[in-house]
């Protein structure tokens, strides 16, 4: 059902499981969901739920099923649901069902019906803002519902004529009948259904009442058959209430257990699905897969590896302690994946020509071409080698020449000898320039004494540069990403994380010139640029190479700095 990944180092959550397992709680059976609301697309952070849920079922021989939390009528689409089941996919794990919990509105209208025979719920003709106001706060009283008391008969005969569709949108509710005293807020007589004249994306116009989340969660659990509910720590304070209403109800098998864990958050960005939705609407990225969103489909486009946002979410662990993780350790994990896979190739992103003068010509006149072998992946000896040709017009990073180097400037500049990768020694020689005064050409010599890059005399050259030959290199573009948000936390200061947005966060390349073997890659693989990072081609646009991550391990100076 998952991945092949090794077993997640233990914590409190499987201690938990392995607890039930040797108690025989639950009789050795594990069953976990992932429930996301279809209102939006999957992000990092739900791919940390998903690694939790769909982990420990594996880990446990359970089963995990994807239970799509459908109860809001006014945000769901079924362009979110067909999106979460691919992205969970994409992630590597399969659900053992797709289960909705709209197919339980029946069910849960009947055991409503049990709460309020048995004197546990009432239908409150209060508003809204009252009731909130009567609910009270940590240390204030809560005040009772003048309609609390309200004899069964007359709640049953008001909740089947509020679900019959008699009365208006926020006319009445119902509530469980609990505590309005209970220290813990959730207990004060939550409210379990709402009227709401909306059609739903699977149920249509058949209901007009729909559940709140603490009516409808616990139970599904309990109808699917769930062992451990596990959900984020922001949950902690309604597990009460979650156990309340299944103590109160003829449960058709094991009472399931909720388990609270702390939510992953990343420096830089935001997860939640709602500010993620106002970046997309407001036209501040391309959409829910442009490659700067934390989204999976964002995430994917970009070029990271699912088995790397995977290993993140395991190595980070699973704790009670809020807390954000620095994006620089999840691209250290993607980097260090790439690393071993990724097929190297050259690539000149901002293109400066070099004329090399005393290169040779043929018996035709025409100048020479000759191919040097460079390693597909050093990693990787098995991927070989491949030919790259080289002739007497190049292309080389325009940052690679300076034609007044400044202090500590090793790269090409007049007067100066470099290595071009794998080839030869060049030494610059003259610069052209246009009437403006810009920087046309480069002219250099080469030694043909140096080739495939070394030198016999022991001669040293302290820098080292890639290139493409000119005549065979093909155009492409390339999208090189800084932080979505400049701040690492964004809306600390404002409380609006879109007042930290960085403004440069996307630069777009559309002159580069890269190695002719970069037109045979397929969509999503992802390659290593020499010198420049790991890329990743666009799955529409023809030779658009989206930078995935950069090649330095910031991670690793963050971690040295730290100690
Ligand atoms: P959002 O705030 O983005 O809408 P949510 O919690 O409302 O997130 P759901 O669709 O309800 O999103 O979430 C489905 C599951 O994913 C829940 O179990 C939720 O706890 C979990 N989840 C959501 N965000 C995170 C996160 N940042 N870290 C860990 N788990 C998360
Ligand atoms: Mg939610």
């Amino acid at each position: 059902m998952t991945a092949a990944d090794a077993p997640a180092p233990k914590d409190f959550i499987r201690d938990i499981v392995h607890a039930d397992n040797e108690q025989g709680t639950y009789r050795q059976r594990v069953q976990t969901r992932f429930p996301p609301e279809p209102n939006g697309y999957l992000h990092i952070g739900h791919a940390k739920a998903i690694v939790v849920d769909f982990g420990i079922a594996a880990d446990f021989d359970g089963v995990c099923n994807l239970r799509l939390d459908d109860t809001n009528p006014d945000t769901e689409e079924t362009e979110f649901v067909d999106s979460i089941l691919e992205d969970i996919r994409w992630l590597g794990y399969a659900p053992a069902q797709v289960l909705h919990a709209s197919d339980y509105f029946q069910r849960l209208y009947d055991w409503a019906e049990h709460l309020i025979d048995a004197g546990l719920a009432y239908v409150d003709d209060q508003d809204n803002e009252t009731i909130s106001a009567q609910r009270g706060g940590f240390g204030r009283p809560g005040v009772e519902s003048p309609y609390r008391d309200r004899p069964s008969a007359e709640n049953l005969e008001l909740f089947r004529r509020m679900a019959t569709g008699e009365f208006p949108d926020g006319s009445r509710v119902l509530r469980a009948k609990i505590d309005m005293q209970h220290e813990n807020m959730q207990l004060r007589d939550p409210v379990m259904y709402r009227i709401r004249h909306a059609a739903h994306h699977r149920t249509g116009n058949r209901w007009c009442l729909y559940p709140t989340y603490d009516w409808a969660h616990g139970q599904s659990d309990a109808i699917e058959g769930v062992t451990h509910s596990i959900c984020t720590l922001e949950f902690d304070t309604h597990r009460a209430l979650y156990d309340w209403y299944l103590e109160h109800l003829p449960l058709p098998g094991d009472k399931p257990k909720q388990i609270e864990f702390a939510r992953l958050e990343l420096t830089h960005t935001v997860t939640s699905k709602r500010k993620l939705a106002k970046l997309v609407t407001d036209g501040i990225v391309d959409g829910w897969d442009d490659p700067r969103m934390p989204t999976l489909r964002g995430l994917r486009r970009r070029g990271y590896p699912a088995t790397a946002i995977r290993d993140f979410c395991r190595e980070i662990g699973t704790t009670r302690t809020n807390s954000r993780q620095r994006i620089e350790a999840l691209e250290s994990v993607v980097r260090r994946q790439l690393n071993l896979t990724a097929q190297r190739r050259m690539a000149v992103l901002k293109p400066l020509k070099v004329v090399i003068t005393n290169w040779p010509t043929d018996a035709s006149g025409a100048p020479v071409v000759e191919e040097f072998p460079v390693s597909n992946n050093p990693e990787n000896p098995a991927d070989g080698t491949r030919l790259v040709p080289f002739s007497n017009e190049l292309y080389i990073e325009a940052d690679d020449f300076a034609e007044v180097p400044p202090p500590k400037f090793y790269r090409l500049s007049p007067g100066r000898e470099v290595r071009l990768r794998g080839a030869y020694f060049v030494t610059c020689t003259d610069v052209v320039k246009d009437a403006a005064g810009n920087i046309t050409e480069v002219h250099v010599t080469y030694d043909p004494a140096t080739r495939g890059g070394d030198s016999p005399d022991g001669r040293k050259v302290k820098s080292t540069m890639h290139w493409v030959s000119a005549r065979h290199a093909v155009s492409a573009s390339a999208a090189l990403y800084d932080r979505l948000f400049s701040a690492e936390f964004p809306g600390e200061d404002t409380g609006d994380p879109l007042d930290d947005l960085n403004p440069a966060s996307r630069e777009l390349l559309t002159d580069c010139r890269v190695e002719a073997a970069l037109a045979d890659t397929v969509p999503g693989d992802v390659v290593q640029f020499e010198r420049l990072g790991y890329f990743a081609l666009d799955p529409q646009t023809p030779m658009l190479f989206h930078r995935t991550v950069g090649l330095r391990d910031e991670w690793a100076a963050i971690q040295r700095r730290q100690r």
